[in-house]
């Protein structure tokens, strides 16, 4: 298994994990950009969010509800917070296994 958030899933490499269900697994990102950054990955692999909704649309929507737990358990469910999803090498994609980014606890710039 050569795929990092796979080898996080399965616990083979350690994570500060926040969140889990079934489907999905939440835990903090190593190189935070935010004071809330989370990554939240689907256990299952798939290149990136578009082929996870192809491949398994129903795992999409888990990646999204545990975003909003994610939220709600760090405390900016009412501040606001960013959802992001890279997706390419152009986006900066980097880890080529679909995974929503939670950013928040501070006001969020623009998009580029
Ligand atoms: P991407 O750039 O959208 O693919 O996001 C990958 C994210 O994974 C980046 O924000 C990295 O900082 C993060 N990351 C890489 N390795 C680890 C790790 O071992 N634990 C937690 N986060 C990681």
């Amino acid at each position: 298994m050569d795929c990092l958030f796979c080898r996080i899933a399965a616990r083979e490499i350690p994570a500060t994990v926040v969140h889990e269900t079934d489907t999905t697994l939440a835990f903090r990102d190593i190189s935070p950009q935010a004071p809330t950054h989370v990554v939240v990955i689907a256990k299952r692999h798939d290149t990136d969010a578009v082929a996870l909704a192809k491949a398994a649309p129903g795992v999409l929507d888990d990646l999204f509800l545990t975003a909003g737990e994610v939220a709600k358990a760090e405390g900016i469910d009412d501040s606001g917070y960013r959802l992001l999803f890279n997706t390419g090498p152009d986006a900066g994609q980097t880890v080529f296994h679909a995974h929503l980014h939670v950013l928040g606890g501070r006001p969020l710039g623009a998009l580029a």
